[in-house]
């Protein structure tokens, strides 16, 4: 298979970068490969549900999440990639819920999946609307397609190519032999077809119980692929599911089931990750069958595999993500810190940060960590664009300008975004008290310090030039006010406003009307890049485990003086904090005029520069 240099290039022009994926999907489109396929559109129980043939120039890719856990940064890989290879190419791309295991599936994830897929900025009716012409809706779920799965696997008893197997799942898994070794034949493996095909019945009837009898492919018990080392495709398992409720005791193994859902809705390209390469021989063995014997039409779906989204400082597994939400190392599926497509959207990543982020790592074949940093990054890029600025004090400090009269009032002017001027200014109060950060004002400066101290002049950002005069202390010694006085003519925005040259400049809110606010400072829920991982100098015998890893410092809960606009916040507004980074007003726990704010990413990348961390 060709494979094109992954690209990790910034590039903010509208064109994809191009990859392997792409160009497969151009030779086809050039070669008209789809152009003949046709569903043979025998009646069943799904075929109102089935997907029309493709425009001869389209491609058909699909989604298929299994419902049962919240999407991850990883699946946002996969949804970019598939659904904006649709879209790119005029194609559609299918939402389909791959719900054939009857247990550990619930409504609640595909409530969950469907919205996340959305917030993402794709729907599965798109570029069509759901009006479409042809009246199609591409949501689909998997077990539509019992019916059919259940006639295809009796098509495959009929031909020869499958065998009910009645060992126990030990005596098979001893007789499927090693990477090095072939497996042995099964003594079932010679039934008749009558034999198996009443036996395959009477497993549907709900005659035996689980595990009693299996159902397996025909293919080569010394397969160099054990793979194909006649696979099961059926099982019994006397299980309600969540669509077909209790009509079925029999349901089919994923491998068997996804290849069907793939040439059942006319997918073109069925994208997946690696670990599926070695199940490919199978998957295409399983659609060649089916074809020879009518069921299917050709051309096949074809499936391509690339390598999945691995970051630092995560963990993108949906076992570890259910073991820290249940173990309550988080609040919950939506918790900010958390990976989580719902966890992100509070966090207040931008759903085109994803997109972007996706766009810039593409697809390869080869395994890659990439730094947790350049999704930070692509995130900050995005807000910078679209996030207007906003003042806050997160650590205050008291500053009192002596010689400013008591009873006046004025405003400063703050441009809402110093990229966007038609986004225009604000007005922000002024007064005599202010606050002001901590870290802004120093009785004894270090080298090179420009802000605030005795004796040193700094501007007041859209106010005045300030001249400190002096500090309060309390009994222990701790600075608990600054005075200063201003110097009238030193407006910004007046003629006056360049007559002092001076370095600092300090961002500030007048304490009469700023707003009192809760602010959640979240940073990497791990310490290390790769939790979990042995690191160099560990003994031979030491097992580390993830949550061993959890950073103790990776949510601090603030109150916080804002500037008297950001009160009235809608929730999952974003505003960048000037000097602090980007900040969403909280989704879930903010109230009407009194938003509540979290951290997405600081302005730059604070995490490395602390002392002992690594990136
Ligand atoms: P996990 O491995 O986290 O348990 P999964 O693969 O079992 O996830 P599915 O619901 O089966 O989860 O995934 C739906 C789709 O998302 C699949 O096509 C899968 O290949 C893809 N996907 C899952 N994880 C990643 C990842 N880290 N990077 C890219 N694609 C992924
Ligand atoms: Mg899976």
């Amino acid at each position: 298979m060709s494979q094109e240099p992954k690209s990790n290039e910034a590039s903010s022009s509208a064109l994809a970068s191009t990859h392997f994926i792409r160009n497969i999907i151009e030779a086809d489109l050039a070669a008209a490969r789809h152009a003949t396929r046709r569903w043979s559109g025998r009646p069943g129980p799904a075929a109102q549900q089935l997907a029309g043939p493709p425009d001869p120039a389209q491609i058909r890719t699909r989604f298929p999440p299994e419902p049962n856990g919240y999407l991850h940064f990883g699946h946002a890989k996969s949804i970019c990639l598939n659904f904006g290879l649709a879209q790119d190419y005029g194609g559609r791309c299918h939402l389909r819920f791959d719900d054939t295991n009857p247990e550990k599936e619930e409504q609640e994830y595909v409530d969950s999946i469907v919205d996340s897929v959305r917030w993402l900025g794709f729907s599965w009716t798109e570029p069509a609307s759901a009006e479409s012409s042809d009246g199609e809706c591409n949501l689909y779920f998997a077990s539509n397609y019992f019916d059919w799965m259940v006639e295809f696997a009796e098509y495959l008893i009929a031909s020869g190519h499958a065998y009910v197997d009645s060992h126990s799942a030990e005596e098979m898994r001893a007789s499927r032999g090693t990477l090095t070794e072939a497996g042995t034949d099964s003594p079932f493996r010679e039934r008749s077809v009558e034999e198996s095909m009443d036996l395959f019945k009477r497993m549907q009837k709900g005659d035996f119980p689980d595990g009693a009898h299996v159902l397996r492919a025909r293919i080569d018990m010394a397969a160099a692929n054990i793979n194909l080392r006649d696979p099961a495709i059926y099982r019994i398992r006397h299980a309600s599911h969540h669509n077909t409720g209790d009509r079925w005791c029999v349901y089919p193994m994923y491998t068997y089931a996804h290849p069907i859902e793939d040439a059942l809705e006319n997918i073109t390209h069925s994208i997946c990750t690696l670990e599926f390469a070695d199940q490919r021989p199978f998957y295409d063995w399983l659609l060649e069958r089916l074809a020879e014997g009518g069921l299917l039409q050709r051309p096949l779906p074809q499936q391509i595999e690339f390598s999945r989204l691995n970051l630092t400082y995560i963990v993108l597994s949906k076992r570890k993500l259910i073991q820290l939400v249940e173990e309550k190392h988080v609040d919950g599926w939506d918790d900010p810190r958390l990976p989580t497509l719902v966890g992100a959207r509070r966090r207040g990543y931008p759903a085109e940060g994803f997109r972007l982020f996706s766009e810039r790592i593409g697809a390869s074949r080869s395994e890659s960590l990439i730094e947790y940093t350049q999704l930070e990054d692509t995130m900050r890029e995005v807000l910078n664009e679209s996030a207007e600025r906003r003042v806050a004090v997160l650590d205050p400090l008291r500053l009192i300008i002596d010689n400013y009269p008591l009873d006046q009032r004025e405003e400063a002017f703050a441009p809402n975004h110093p990229l966007k001027p038609e986004l225009g200014k604000r007005a922000m109060p002024f007064g005599r008290e202010l606050w002001i950060e901590r870290e802004d004002f120093m009785v004894q400066p270090s080298k090179g310090y420009h802000r605030l101290y005795p004796g040193n002049m700094a501007r007041l950002r859209y106010g005045y030039v300030v001249k400190c005069t002096g500090y309060d202390c309390d009994a222990s010694g701790a600075v608990m006010a600054v005075h200063c006085d201003y110097l009238p003519d030193s407006k910004s925005g007046t003629s006056g406003a360049d007559t002092y040259k001076v370095k600092g400049n300090l961002h500030w809110v007048a304490v009469a009307e700023a707003y009192l606010a809760e602010v959640r400072l979240y940073d990497r829920l791990f310490a290390v890049p790769s939790p979990g991982a042995r690191r160099e100098g560990d003994a031979e015998d030491l097992e580390r485990d993830f949550r061993d890893d959890i950073n103790p410092n990776s949510i601090r809960v603030i109150k916080a003086w804002l500037e008297p606009a950001l009160k009235h916040a809608r929730a999952e507004e974003r505003f960048q904090f000037e000097r602090h980074g980007y900040f969403v007003a909280d989704r879930v726990d903010s109230q009407p005029g009194a938003p509540v704010f979290n951290r997405t990413v600081t302005l730059k990348d604070s995490w490395s520069a602390k002392p002992g961390r690594q990136r």
